[in-house]
């Protein structure tokens, strides 16, 4: 384990700040400061991602493991560090905010996977902890950590999640913020990325008007992470990288859309540069297709997050990170082609994958009103969304019926409401594929590919929790194990592909989750 090779760009060349206490406060002029984590009394790995572990090069079995990944103790050539960033929280600058709980490890070089940063959630106060405790909840790591995972299978960019360790500390939380707090046993996850910068990080120093460290991070942003760029001369390096985010980050929320996750806090400090879904707190899976369900209870009243308005706020945040970055440019031209290029891309995508999901080969005109008119029929219908696609690849093209997607109803009164509207729906699908001329074979992979059995829906996660809070570790394991094939069919785990029982409906955990992790 003492083989990793650690090359600490970010605090190497960007200016760290000179006060070296951990008390909270207001850091100028600097990227970071210096922390490192608070031990941990009786640190117990609970579960690791063997791909991570792969990547990293780090074998979960060395002594030592535990005690490194819940920070009690430092390999060779890491250091501890939290990031300053700022914000836009539910539409409002909300100033200074920074890793208040999380703490950088450094940055491995790795044979494969080029640099990946190691980075602690819940190790403990940092300058940026403000009033909290810089904790994380076993719940909430539980959730990080397999949500992590389950995304990089599904082909969604995503921070990863090497190890999950329970610290045998208990941590105070008010779980729906009602006035009941209550002590949970404690947890870290070391997350893994290639950076944790996100859209905050440019904010803040641009919010303050220190245009030379803006200057300088997105310099180094450019260096070390978007290559290509490097060589291009001042404003179009700028220009050129901009438009780079604009486009991950459409088809991040493209991806979002096509396999039903509501990210629930998409503030600008949870935007990752990179494009990459990062931050998992109170996110949720669409059990039936409704574009106005949020998971997130402190989201309840305005629904800003809601699972349809992703790619909206997706638009808005760039918007803020442009603002950020126009002192750097001499005109708006050049960051509003970026944000341009963000609606073209999120709509091409969007057709792109809708159609895949209907197993189509080549978009087509007339396409868009059949995905509008499914939409519809998912909605009112009150269907599962996941469940319909999948089952949408076994429909009888030459005799289409409602039966065969059957499973994805939750209400017979619904399911009577849309029977005939959808089986005239699935009779103008057949015909459209049949007209699509690509080989039967060829159109159940692509379905198969775009369209997962298996994803971690809220009242699953809540499961394997609730039996690890009573020191059951399993209910973890077999989830972690079920979503690393989310598209292949998975014989004796069925159950973990159904439709969201009744009681989970309104239970918090399962449909309804708040900040408080
Ligand atoms: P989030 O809503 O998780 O993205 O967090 C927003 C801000 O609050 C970030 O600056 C976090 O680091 C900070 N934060 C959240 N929970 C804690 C905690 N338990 N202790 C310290 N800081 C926290
Ligand atoms: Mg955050």
């Amino acid at each position: 384990m003492t083989d990793l090779r650690f090359d600490n760009a970010f605090v190497r060349e960007l200016p760290a700040d000179s006060d070296t206490s951990n008390l909270p406060r207001q850091v100028a002029g600097a990227a970071f400061s210096r922390v490192d984590p608070t031990p941990v009394p009786a640190p117990r790995v609970v579960a690791v991602s063997p791909e991570v572990a792969d990547m990293l090069g780090v074998s979960p079995d060395r002594p030592g493991f535990a005690d490194v990944f819940a920070g009690n103790a430092r390999l060779q050539g890491m250091t501890g560090y939290a990031m300053a960033y700022g914000g836009h929280q539910f539409g409002h600058w909300a100033g200074q905010l920074g890793d208040g709980r999380a703490i950088g490890l450094g940055e491995v070089l790795t044979e494969r996977h080029g640099r990946q940063e190691l980075q602690l959630k819940g190790a403990g106060r940092t300058p940026y902890s403000r009033g909290a405790d810089g904790r994380a909840v076993l719940r909430s790591s539980i959730r990080e950590f397999l949500c992590s995972e389950a995304m990089h299978h599904l082909g969604v960019p995503t921070t990863r999640a090497l190890s999950l360790v329970a610290t045998g500390e208990s941590v105070v939380r008010d779980v729906m913020y009602d006035g009941h707090p209550a002590p949970e046993p404690g947890a870290i996850v070391c997350r893994v990325a290639p950076s944790f910068l996100r859209f905050g990080s440019y904010e803040l120093p641009s919010s303050r008007g220190d245009v030379a460290l803006l200057r300088r991070l997105v310099d180094f942003t450019i260096a070390t992470h978007f290559p290509a760029f490097a060589d291009l001369p001042g404003e179009r390096g700028y220009a050129a990288f901009f438009t780079e985010v604009c486009e991950r980050t459409a088809s991040l929320m493209a991806h979002w859309m096509r396999v039903g996750f509501v990210h629930g806090v998409m503030n600008t400090d949870n935007m990752s540069i990179l494009g990459l879904t990062i931050d998992y707190g109170p996110y949720g899976w669409v059990d039936n297709f409704d574009p106005d369900w949020t998971p997130n209870t402190t989201d309840r009243a305005h629904r800003r997050y809601r699972f349809g308005q992703q790619p909206q706020v997706g638009y808005w945040n760039l918007q803020r990170l442009a603002q950020a970055l126009s002192p750097l440019f001499t005109g708006v031209e050049a960051l509003q082609a970026g944000l341009d290029r963000y609606v073209e891309v999120f709509e091409a995508t969007d057709a792109a994958f809708s159609a895949a999901k209907l197993g189509l080969a080549h978009a087509r005109e007339g396409d868009e009103a059949l995905v509008a008119d499914l939409r519809g029929l998912l909605l009112t219908g009150e269907m599962d969304m996941t469940i319909f696609f999948r089952d949408l690849a076994s429909l009888d093209l030459s005799s289409p019926r409602t039966r065969s997607v059957g499973e994805a109803f939750y209400d017979e009164a619904r399911r009577g409401a849309v029977e005939e509207a959808l089986q005239s729906w699935l009779q103008r699908y057949a015909a459209r594929v049949r007209d699509d001329e690509s080989p039967a074979s060829e159109r159940l992979a692509l379905m198969h590919a775009s369209n997962p059995r298996y994803v971690l829906r809220n009242y699953l996660a809540q499961q394997a929790i609730d039996r690890a809070e009573r020191g059951d570790d399993d209910g973890v394991h077999e989830l972690l194990e079920t979503l690393r094939q989310p598209y292949d069919e998975q014989p004796g785990r069925e159950h973990l592909a159904g439709r969201r029982p009744d009681w989970a409906r309104e239970r918090v955990g399962c449909s309804m989750l708040s900040c408080s992790s």
